[in-house]
């Protein structure tokens, strides 16, 4: 579409997306959903990002949003499987025929004095009231199936077809009464590939202070999704400018201005912007591994020849890393993936490495990891800006890795041949830290040598071990 076609009158723009929204096909279950909740006169509203993201094309988000005339227990009481997971402040979460439907009380709100909720909430009985409280123009959009209606009191049609982010009225106004708004604002800008618009993208530095007692839980929900965007690097970047990066990735901003070496077209800060971009946007694991791999840098970095080196930034970065995903609250599980790649991120590799190199590389980096550090190798290489030769040589370590994975050969100790028990009942020792030793040895010899991995063989060797022991 030329620039000159685009919808420049924002009734025009109204207009159309109401014609789009018209001709899309709804689940019925959404259908029968908002016919429950309109019985006996009710007015039922699609809103948020369900109109949003209809409007852009975009798949439906696993949640349709709405907003209605009745109080919570009203909504509760018309469905069988509902959660209340905001009902102070109006919203249920209906479950209803595989759908999941956010269904929130039109209201109008105070300040959120503490960051995280709004103190005060009161209920309207006016749609329009309730979108002017919403953040951005293109989600203060309300759409109503039944009469085929969009509401559109802040020409967010138009500025989605713009594709510009913009406050709903006094962009200063709305981010004090809620600091997480500047966030959504990054996380948007970089999930929906929008620009924001100059007076909001002024405003978002604003409310640092308030923003610095944000829950960490909403912080690190809205850093997640800014993760999966396309290019994480551009909400990022709208944080960074805004002064706000360094209020919840400090580690992330020391990395701005830091010199690297001729490999490197960027800045630590820049590069691991890139390599987060580049990785697969899927695998939230290796984005944020990428974003963090390089973060011991800064502080290990030393000149030799002019050149930057950063010996041991892989180990003191995987620290780093572990203090800050747990300061964000990250499940433990996926804090320890995270940390994991990031630690073992420098791996070396010279085609000359003999197949039993080859497998204790593997066997040290785990079996289930290893394809996630390769991921992550590559958005490393494809981060740095020059293209080095890195890219060939892990494409051949990544064929002798497959290779040794198609193999059936032992990599872990639970494919050994041996158990704990014959362990126990071979040397006549008690369960314990010993049996784990025992078996990690036999593990490196079956590495070594993967024709020993079978029960006889193996056998013996535990009762070598165990004469050796009887032995004064
Ligand atoms: P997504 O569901 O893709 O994260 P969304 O825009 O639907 O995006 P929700 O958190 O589901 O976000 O909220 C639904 C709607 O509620 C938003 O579109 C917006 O209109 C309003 N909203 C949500 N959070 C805020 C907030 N902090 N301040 C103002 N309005 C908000
Ligand atoms: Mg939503």
């Amino acid at each position: 579409m030329s620039a000159l076609s685009l919808p420049w009158t924002a009734e025009h723009a109204r207009r159309r997306a109401e014609r789009r929204l018209r001709d899309h096909v709804w689940p019925e279950a959404l259908h029968s959903a908002i016919e429950r909740l309109e019985h006996g006169g009710h007015r039922v509203l699609l809103v948020g990002g369900s109109v949003r993201d209809v409007l852009l094309g975009r798949p439906a988000d696993r949640r349709w949003d709405l907003a209605a005339d009745l109080p919570p227990a009203a909504v509760r009481e018309r469905f069988e499987r509902t959660e209340g997971i905001g009902e102070r402040h109006g919203t249920v979460l209906v479950l209803w025929e595989g759908l999941e439907i956010e269904c929130t009380t039109f209201r109008r709100e105070g300040e959120y004095a503490d960051a995280r909720r709004p103190d005060q909430v009161w209920f309207t009985e006016d749609p329009l009231e309730d979108l002017a409280r919403r953040d951005l123009t293109v989600n203060a959009l309300a759409f109503d199936i039944g009469r085929g209606e969009l509401l559109d009191p802040w020409d967010g049609a138009r500025d989605l077809a713009r594709r510009t982010l913009r406050a709903v009225g006094e962009p200063l106004d709305r981010f004090r009464e809620d600091a997480l708004r500047p966030l959504r604002v990054a996380r948007f800008a970089a999930v929906l590939e929008m620009d924001v618009e100059p007076a909001t993208r002024a405003a978002l530095g604003g409310v640092r202070d308030r923003a610095a007692h944000l829950a960490v839980e909403r912080v690190r929900d809205e850093l997640q999704k800014m993760l999966g965007a396309p290019k994480p690097s551009v909400g990022l970047e709208v944080l960074r400018e805004a002064g706000l990066l360094e209020l919840w990735l400090p580690e992330l901003a020391a990395c701005r201005g830091v010199p690297q070496n001729r490999f490197h077209a960027f800045d630590v800060y820049f590069h691991s912007l890139y390599s987060c971009d580049a990785a697969r946007p899927d695998k939230a694991d290796v984005r944020w591994a990428a974003l963090l791999h390089d973060i011991g840098k800064p502080d290990t970095r030393a000149e030799r020849a002019g050149e930057g080196t950063f010996h041991g930034h892989e180990q003191l970065g995987a620290r780093l890393a572990d203090a800050l995903l747990q300061r964000l609250r990250f499940p433990s599980a996926m804090r320890e993936r995270i940390v994991h790649l990031v630690r073992e991120h420098m791996f070396d590799y010279r085609p000359e490495w003999s197949d039993a190199a080859v497998r204790r590389f593997v066997s040290r980096v785990g079996v289930d990891s290893v394809a996630d550090l390769f991921d992550l190798r590559m958005a490393d290489a494809l981060g740095n800006g020059t293209r080095g030769p890195d890219t060939q040589r892990l494409a051949a370590l990544a064929r002798r890795v497959d290779r040794v994975l198609e193999s059936s050969t032992a990599l872990r100790v639970r494919d050994l041949r041996v158990s704990g028990e014959d362990v126990m009942r071979e040397l006549g020792v008690p369960a314990g830290p010993d049996v784990g030793r025992v078996l990690a040895g036999l593990l490196e010899e079956v590495i070594e040598d993967p024709a020993l991995n079978t029960p006889e063989r193996l056998g013996s060797r535990l009762r070598v071990l165990a004469d050796e022991r009887r032995r004064p």
